[in-house]
């Protein structure tokens, strides 16, 4: 049976796992992790009887101790208790649904210790690509795409040869087909109503501004070692095609499903089998219509944005990361428009002089440097 660690358990991808969980009924959860939130973890630890459970916040980490006392369960907290149980002996892979640059070193030191990685956490490659993916290769791990788009790429790849260019779909969020002017006032409820998926707040707002795209191009570069060049982006309001190979023939291969997180994540946890599926069928006579857009990318600047970033490599793709996350909950917390979210990660992307290939040390120095300057 496998044995899986799920970082992020409290989260929109960590309980749509545990969903995959119960459906599939033979996969033990060894250990679950979260933020802050224990009201919910405890929930989770009595049901699934981890051995480890971690909060991040250590002011949480005494209360938690004394919910789950009456139980063997082992209580850790702090980066380092995450990073514990991301390298239990027991585990056999890391679910790494964190949000955020909080879910690197977890992952960076399940890689080290052996461990397979189903990755929903994509700000690890987008900091670190350059370090993760050759780790990966040296340690022998598979490093199992869960966000959507990854997914079915990694779904038409058959044989790794032969791509003339991957075409990763975008929604184009909760903001499709505004104008600047109409985008200059609007609220965060506007921002967090996406139109297909029901995910956490801050890959919601990145979507809204399609930062997220932006992530993903970079994320999407790293996993299958294809130039930026040749990866392009199309809004594909449906999101009935979660994204496409076009091969040297010009035939192009394309993954359909229903929009349903829980298909990319029960994937990971089977592979390398395929299991029924949790996720509804797809019955296209129903749909009639899928369409296709060039990105707007005069008003959602974040796309080209990220793509510099990315061509430029080093240091700049970790700016970008840290000046987003701090721009988002700043976004978030009303304390900036949301037109502002792009143009202050812009800024902190003018000024920063880069650094080639950053040791995780740097990158974590470099993360604080941006948020401090952001006053975050
Ligand atoms: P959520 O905000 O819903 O969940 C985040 C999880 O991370 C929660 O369990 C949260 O704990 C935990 N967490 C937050 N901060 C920290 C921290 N500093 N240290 C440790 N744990 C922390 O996010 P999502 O599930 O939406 O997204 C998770 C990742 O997956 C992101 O990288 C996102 O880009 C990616 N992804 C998500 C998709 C989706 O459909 N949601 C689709 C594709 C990719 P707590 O609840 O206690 O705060
Ligand atoms: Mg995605």
């Amino acid at each position: 049976m496998k044995s899986i660690a799920i970082l992020g358990s409290t989260g929109s991808i960590g309980t749509q796992t545990l969903e995959a969980v119960d459906f599939l009924n033979d996969i033990k959860v060894s250990a679950l992790t979260a933020g802050g939130n224990i009201e919910l973890l405890e929930r989770q630890a009595r049901k699934y009887k981890p051995s480890v459970v971690a909060v991040a916040d250590l002011s949480k980490a005494a209360d938690l101790k004394l919910r789950l006392a009456d139980t063997d369960i082992e209580v850790v907290s702090g980066q380092e208790g995450i990073c514990y149980a991301a390298t239990l002996d027991e585990v056999d892979m890391v679910v790494a649904a964190i949000v955020g640059i909080a879910g690197l070193s977890p992952v960076y030191d399940a890689i080290c210790a052996g461990k397979d990685i189903a990755l929903a956490n994509k700000e690890t490659l987008v900091t670190a690509g350059d370090i993760i993916m050759p780790l990966a290769r040296e340690k022998g791990v598979g490093m199992l795409p869960v966000d959507s788009e990854h997914h079915a790429i990694f779904q038409c790849i058959t044989e790794k040869k032969n791509i003339k260019n991957l075409i990763i779909t975008a929604s184009g969020g909760s903001f499709f087909g505004k104008t600047p002017q109409e985008l200059e006032n609007v609220t965060v409820e506007d921002a967090l109503n996406h139109p297909n998926w029901s995910m956490g707040r801050k890959i919601t707002i990145d979507s809204a501004t399609l930062m997220n795209k932006a992530l993903e191009v970079i994320e999407a570069h790293h996993l299958f070692n294809v130039d930026y060049d040749r990866i392009k982006v199309v809004v594909h309001r449906e999101s009935i095609v979660h994204s496409m190979v076009e091969y040297t023939d010009n035939s192009v291969l394309a993954q359909m499903a229903t929009p349903d997180m829980r298909l990319p994540i029960q994937a990971a946890l089977t592979y390398p089998e395929m299991a029924e599926g949790i996720a509804k069928p797809l019955d296209l006579s129903k749909i009639c219509t899928l369409s296709f857009y060039e990105p707007d990318r005069k008003t959602f600047p974040a796309l080209d944005l990220g793509l510099y970033a990315g061509k430029t490599g080093g240091s700049m793709p970790v700016v970008f990361n840290a000046a987003n996350e701090a721009a988002v909950q700043m976004f978030l917390d009303g304390k900036i428009r949301f037109m502002e979210i792009v143009q202050l990660v812009e800024k902190a992307m003018e000024k920063h002089t880069v650094i080639p290939n950053p040791t995780i040390k740097e990158i974590s120095e470099i993360d604080k440097k941006i948020r401090g300057d952001l006053n975050c």
